[in-house]
């Protein structure tokens, strides 16, 4: 089972794309689940300008102020240059400050935490809003089918894939190229690509200049923790839960993947997502999963009064500590080269996509790009 809760959106070109080369465009489902937001201790759907019509937190005048900013996000064919305001700062002034207190402001705490939620650029918002839609796609059997098929056919075309094969030192050959340490022993490649997270490679290649590796160690990111449960009921009627962490849930989003994709696809089980973007450091990355499993119990009973942990069949716990890139002001001075300074070396990772926030339809993007730099077809 793959951990995330991945979908994709109708615009999604190059994820959607590479499916379609894959000839697998038929096993891609859209629908148009229930986002829904949370208000004085109720959750009300909130996916479409009838449903902000109906929200009681919002007057017609702020249905309006909201709408505006959305519609002005979306004509805005580049956002780039809204990167030198904070959205924390911006976003109250144009669209007053109880669509913000409402809506935005819980998302950017959620995301970023109390931390770094006032210092989020506007042009990582306008991107959001810019790139998404209220229809979501999945692949028929979950992501993972979508990763297998794809390593399959990379496997075909002559590929070898080493998992469970952590990189720990990547070092420049004497004669050119680069030697790379792994628990399994060292093996020597011409050219190579790191999609991990820009501190992990300024660790493993010691050897970049320093004014590179601190670019890399400057960047700020945010790990994420995705408790997954197999039920035996349904817990909701919506997919989508966006939780303020003031109303105090113990995680940003609860999202019930069997209300988007059947659950017939998952051996008839109801399966939830508790997932919170935190600091590397928090508590939640040292808990057990059981203590975890404690913590996160009894708000389930908010969602559903007839919850009982006697549902629970099965949970699973994910945690990484590389997740969620946290764009600041101006971030766009700050991204490292692709290329980096060691001829044949190049970083491919979730915070050089920007101004598009993290997902696999940019990992998808930026991969054919670093891949056709490697091959010398686009400048270095
Ligand atoms: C909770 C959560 C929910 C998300 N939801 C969505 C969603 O709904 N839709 C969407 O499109 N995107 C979503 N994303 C974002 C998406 O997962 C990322 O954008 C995407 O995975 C980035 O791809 P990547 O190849 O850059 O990095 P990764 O997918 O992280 O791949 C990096 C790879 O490098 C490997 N690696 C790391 N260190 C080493 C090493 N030392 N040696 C060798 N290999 C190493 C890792 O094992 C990993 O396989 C979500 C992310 C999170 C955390």
């Amino acid at each position: 089972m793959c951990w995330k809760y991945h979908h994709w959106f109708s615009s999604d070109a190059d994820m959607l794309g590479l499916i379609k080369e894959l000839g697998a465009s038929d096993r891609v489902i859209f629908e148009r689940p229930v986002t829904v937001v949370h208000y004085q201790g109720k959750f009300y759907p909130f996916d479409s300008p009838q449903r902000w019509l109906s929200f009681p937190g919002f007057s017609w005048l702020d249905v309006v102020r909201f709408g505006a900013i959305g519609a002005y996000f979306k004509a805005l064919p580049n956002g780039v240059q809204l990167e030198r305001y904070t959205a924390d700062a911006w976003l109250p002034r144009w669209m007053g400050q109880k669509g913000y207190d409402l809506i935005w402001r819980p998302m950017l705490v959620g995301k970023f935490g109390e931390r770094y939620y006032r210092d989020i650029n506007l042009a990582w918002l306008w991107a959001r809003i810019k790139s998404r839609t209220p229809r979501l796609g999945t692949f028929q059997g979950g992501f993972q089918a979508f990763l297998e098929l794809l390593a399959d056919r990379v496997r075909q075309q002559g590929a070898a894939i080493h998992l469970n094969t952590p990189v720990s030192e990547v070092t420049p050959a004497a004669g050119g190229g680069f030697t790379l340490t792994t628990p399994s022993g060292t093996t020597t490649a011409d050219q190579c690509i790191a999609s991990t997270s820009p501190r992990l490679l300024a660790r493993i290649a010691p050897q970049l200049p320093e004014a590179y590796k601190t670019q890399l160690t400057s960047l700020k990111s945010l790990g994420a923790v995705v408790m997954v449960l197999a039920l035996d009921h349904r817990l909701t009627d919506y997919y989508w839960f966006n939780l303020p962490k003031e109303a105090g849930f113990p995680f940003l989003a609860l999202v019930e993947h069997t209300n988007f994709m059947a659950r017939e696809h998952y051996g008839g089980d109801h399966l939830i997502y508790c997932g919170d973007y935190l600091e590397p450091d928090h508590e939640y990355f040292q808990l057990s999963k059981e203590a975890l499993l404690e913590r996160f119990l009894p708000s389930l009973s908010r969602f559903n009064p007839s919850f009982d942990r006697s549902w629970i069949k099965q949970t699973w716990l994910w945690r990484t500590e590389y997740a969620q890139p946290v764009p600041l002001v101006n971030h766009s001075r700050n991204i490292p080269a692709i290329a980096t300074p060691l001829r044949g070396l190049y970083l491919a990772s979730m915070s050089q996509v920007y101004p598009w926030d993290r997902g696999t339809n940019y990992a998808v993007q930026l991969g054919r790009k670093v891949a056709r730099m490697a091959m010398g077809e686009e400048a270095a």
